[in-house]
């Protein structure tokens, strides 16, 4: 079949939204009619080339839709079913899988590549393979996804709020909860408080700690942080460094999480920190400009942590529903998030507002 998605041809170039060429779902994968997809940053790093994938490449890996064809062995869905996708598969078999981390799934060795588990693309423009991000490819208003990429949702809930919790709100709460392991009475810093960092606002508040702090330049952003429960933010470090300071009696955050791939920022962090402190790191960045260098004797002479965070080492399996529901409590905002909405045709109007700091989650409606 035919379907329209935004595709970057080569690392600099601009989203371009074309019409592809759409295979049928092989064994283990459905065909999905995509509903809401969420403009996250990791997307433009791989247009800009600061993360390098395959191109040409079907953009968007959060997102959420119905399930309209399901291919052989296909075990766990059925057509109309509501889906949101993880841009971490769960295979269910391999060792990390198996020990409860499925958020390192061998299954997503291949994700740069944008191929499906058996190594071939669904995705096809003028006889070319077309990757997908994530094996996802959530810019494209049809596309052929792992089953094991999908999450059922209840289908009383809506979709465009469903598609964060594949990317931005598992990372951010899960950076706080799991990653960072927050515990009641903890001073807890945020540093970014865009999609991952307004959700890693919402998990350190949730795990109890008794003050979350949050550095971002954006005012809007920052009053957001603090409608989501940070108990203070700030737009200027040394007014951050200041405010840290009091409220540990000189001694320094329990944990830092660097929720924004920004040079410097992770080492910021580190400065941030008690004796025995927890950094994590939740964003990515341009592997050669976004860096951390400190000195090996500072981290061991005080049994310093250093956690990278992959999907907020959530479970999907578990955590998604879990957030469904605290979702529908109360506990867990998500209307809150959603900062503009915009067609496919829009999406390059979508970055912009990202870049500009007008977007906390710009997301796309098919
Ligand atoms: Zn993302
Ligand atoms: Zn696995």
């Amino acid at each position: 079949m035919k379907t329209r998605a935004a595709v970057v041809f080569a690392p600099g170039e601009e989203w371009e939204v074309v019409e592809l060429e759409l295979d049928p779902p092989k064994a283990g994968e459905v065909q999905v009619q995509m509903v809401a997809a969420g403009l996250c940053h990791s997307d433009e790093h791989m247009r800009l080339g600061e993360l390098k994938p395959r191109y040409p490449l079907v953009g968007g890996h959060e997102g959420a839709g119905i399930v309209t064809a399901v291919g052989t062995s296909t075990s766990r869905l059925a057509v109309g079913d509501h889906v949101v996708f993880s841009f971490r598969p769960v295979c269910g078999r391999c060792r990390y899988c198996v020990t409860g981390k499925s958020n390192l799934c061998n299954e997503s060795a291949r994700l740069f590549e944008g191929c499906l588990p058996d190594g071939t693309f669904r995705f096809h423009h003028n006889g070319e393979d077309v990757g997908a991000n994530s094996m996802l490819g959530t810019f494209s208003e049809h596309a052929v996804v792992p089953e094991i990429s999908c999450i059922t949702v209840p289908k009383d809930l809506p979709l465009e709020v469903m598609a964060l919790l594949g990317c931005a709100v598992p990372t951010g709460w899960g950076a706080a909860v799991h990653s960072a392991a927050v515990r009641p009475g903890d001073v807890c810093v945020v540093l970014g408080a865009g999609g991952v960092g307004s959700n890693a606002v919402q998990g350190a508040v949730h795990a109890g700690a008794r003050q979350v702090m949050v550095l971002d330049p954006s005012p809007a952003k920052t009053s957001l942080a603090l409608t989501l429960g940070a108990t203070q933010a700030f737009t200027v470090e040394e007014d951050l460094r200041k405010a840290v300071h009091e409220a540990t009696h000189g001694d320094g955050a329990d944990q830092v999480i660097v929720a924004a791939g920004v040079p410097g920022l992770a080492e910021t962090g580190f400065s941030l920190l008690r004796k025995a402190g927890t950094l994590v790191l939740a964003a990515l960045g341009d592997p050669e400009k976004v860096r951390l260098d400190l000195p090996v004797a500072l981290v061991a002479r005080a049994d310093m942590v250093i956690r990278g965070s992959a999907l907020g080492e959530c479970n999907v399996t578990v955590d998604i529903p879990r957030l469904i529901e605290m979702y529908r409590q109360g506990s867990l905002k998500l209307d809150e998030l959603v900062s503009g909405r915009y067609s496919l045709d829009q999406i390059r109007q979508g970055y912009q507002d990202l870049h500009s700091g007008a977007n906390l989650r710009g997301v796309i409606i098919h």
